[in-house]
């Protein structure tokens, strides 16, 4: 299936008369085709079409919309190698990581469709009338949860599929019954553009409203802005930079209607080396950070980008292997000329910084966009007086906190912005200072981890990918996992209604085959012809 270069608004392929260019992520050429950027009337376009199907796409039964999902993933699945490849030209992402995020794009899509079937995600409750109760009667009281409108998907740039156009943002707002209107990342225009021809395929098949998907291409700022502004939209998803994510939850909280963003943003995800574990393996340790520091050229938003440890003897062994292994690394292509530059500075910020030490670079590369790994290191001390030491350096780059005491690297702790991820190593020996660190680090991050990497997040229904601020905008909520759905919903509460009008899932003779809470306590739903 040849790459468009057009906008997806609903059924129609449009071309405007404004185009920008897909860049071949390695060699830094243009490719082909120009790609069509969506203005003003491709927005009103695509928000109208959104909003008309809202209605027909939300009263859809859950087993329809399951179906949707599985034929997406299906039909993505057909685009066959050409989908890889042009991911692999426009990203500089090896093949093998395409695979596997092809084949995690449709796992999710695949876990919301039986979430659907499942119906926990109705979040239904009855709490039934109580017309004898003294002083006062109580009315029949039942909830569900209704999805919230049109949502605005921003594309990732360091997830071409499981993150973008079909990535796990769509999967649940399209889950939750909200038509959805991409916002293309420009770094992998034709990536989108194949990913979105097997949507709108999937579309038709399924015999829904048209305007349940659009994809908009474009690499002005205002398009973006654009989207968020419009009166349509009712929430927006967001994977990308602090300052992207600040000013779209800004442009959303001015609206005469405000409304949600759910913006994942920077996280530098510490990782607690604790002194019986450093102790009992510090080289295996220091060879296994540098892996998880490296994968993915360090573009991933749970990357290692700070360890903790209380000076020693053993910290000394770490450095020295994770040092041996980063001199081992071969700098990967970038995903963009932007993200390397960006990446080059935050390096040169640290290089620069009189409280920072130098320890480690990866491999030299003479290629164009390559990122070299980099580790440093600082005194707790000096941390806590320059924060500017934490900011997130996207790619391989991480600094070792070389910590006085506990009491140092609990400060530190203390210290600490809303992460994505912390991690504990630890052995049995080091559970006093664990018990110690572990309320503090629950207080800052959406996942903890014992003796494991941050790097590598299961799609799952624990899952939580998410955290405090500016991890997240939103700290309540996950990106991945089924959990995600409820970002997109909001509970609603019929009261003393009768049957006939009540939504179906909540009529008494539907809820009690489906999960509900009657009177507060959980009932598993009994199958129709189980009663
Ligand atoms: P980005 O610059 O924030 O862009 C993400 C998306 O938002 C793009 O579609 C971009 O449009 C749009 N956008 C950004 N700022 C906007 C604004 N002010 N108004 C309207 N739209 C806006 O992120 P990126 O391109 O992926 O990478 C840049 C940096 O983001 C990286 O160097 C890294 O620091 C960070 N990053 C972090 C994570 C993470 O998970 N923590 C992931 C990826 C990137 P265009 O396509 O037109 O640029």
């Amino acid at each position: 299936m040849p790459v468009s270069g057009k906008l997806f608004i609903g059924a129609e392929q449009v071309a405007s008369a404004r185009t920008f260019e897909a860049v071949n992520a390695t060699s830094g050429e243009s490719m082909q085709p120009p790609f069509s950027a969506a203005g003003d009337a491709e927005v009103e376009r695509a928000c109208a079409l959104a909003w008309a199907a809202f209605q027909p796409f939300r009263e859809l039964e859950p087993d329809a919309r399951a179906r949707f999902l599985e034929t997406i993933a299906d039909r993505i699945l057909a685009l066959g190698d050409e989908l890889l490849e042009r991911g692999h030209a426009e990203t500089g992402l090896p093949i093998a990581r395409l695979t596997g995020e092809r084949g995690r794009t449709m796992g999710q899509l695949r876990l919301f469709a039986d979430e659907l079937r499942k119906g926990g995600w109705l979040g239904l409750r009855v709490d039934p009338a109580l017309p004898d109760r003294k002083p006062l009667p109580r009315s029949d009281l039942r909830q569900r949860k209704v999805p919230l409108g049109p949502v605005v998907v921003f594309g990732a740039s360091n997830f071409p599929l499981a993150f973008s156009v079909a990535g796990g943002d769509t999967a649940a707002a399209l889950a939750a019954g909200c038509p959805v209107i991409v916002k293309g990342h420009s770094a992998h225009p034709g990536t989108s553009d194949l990913v979105a021809q097997a949507i709108v395929a999937a579309v038709k098949a399924c015999g829904l409203p048209p305007g349940v998907f659009s994809l908009l291409n474009g690499n002005s700022r205002a398009l973006g802005a654009a989207l968020v502004a419009h009166p349509r939209v009712k929430a927006v998803g967001f994977t990308g930079s602090r300052a992207g994510g600040l000013a779209l939850m800004k442009i959303a909280s001015e609206r005469p209607e405000p409304i949600p963003v759910y913006a994942e943003m920077s996280s530098i995800n510490p990782v607690f080396l604790l002194p019986a574990a450093l102790a009992g393996r510090a080289e295996k340790l220091g060879q296994d950070f540098v892996s998880s520091l490296t994968l993915g050229v360090g573009q991933f938003c749970t990357n290692p980008g700070l360890a903790l440890a209380i000076e020693s003897a053993d910290l000394e062994r770490f450095i020295a292997a994770a040092g041996a292994a980063l001199g081992q690394v071969a700098p990967g292509v970038m995903l963009t000329a932007g993200i390397h530059a960006a990446y080059e500075k935050g390096v040169r910020d640290l290089l620069d910084h009189d409280k920072v030490t130098l320890l480690a670079r990866g491999a030299e590369s003479q290629g164009k966009n390559c990122g070299r790994g980099a580790l440093f290191s600082v005194r707790a001390r000096d941390l806590l007086q320059h924060a500017d030491v934490m900011n997130e350096v996207f790619g391989a780059s991480s600094v070792i906190v070389r910590c006085a005491n506990e009491a140092e690297m609990l400060e530190v702790a203390e210290h600490l912005e809303g992460q994505l991820t912390a991690t504990l190593h630890l052995s049995e020996r080091d559970e006093a200072l664990a018990t110690r660190l572990l309320p503090i680090v629950e207080r800052k991050a959406g996942r903890l981890i014992a003796n494991g990497w941050p790097t590598g997040v299961e799609v799952a229904h624990a899952m939580v990918h998410g955290g405090p601020y500016p991890a997240t905008s939103d700290g309540r909520s996950t990106s991945v996992g089924t959990l995600a759905i409820e970002r997109f919903l909001r509970p609603v509460c019929y009261q003393d209604f009768p049957d006939a009008l009540l939504p179906h899932a909540l009529r008494s003779d539907v809820v009690q085959s489906l999960p509900h809470r009657f009177d507060g306590v959980y009932r598993e739903g009994r199958a129709k012809n189980d009663r």
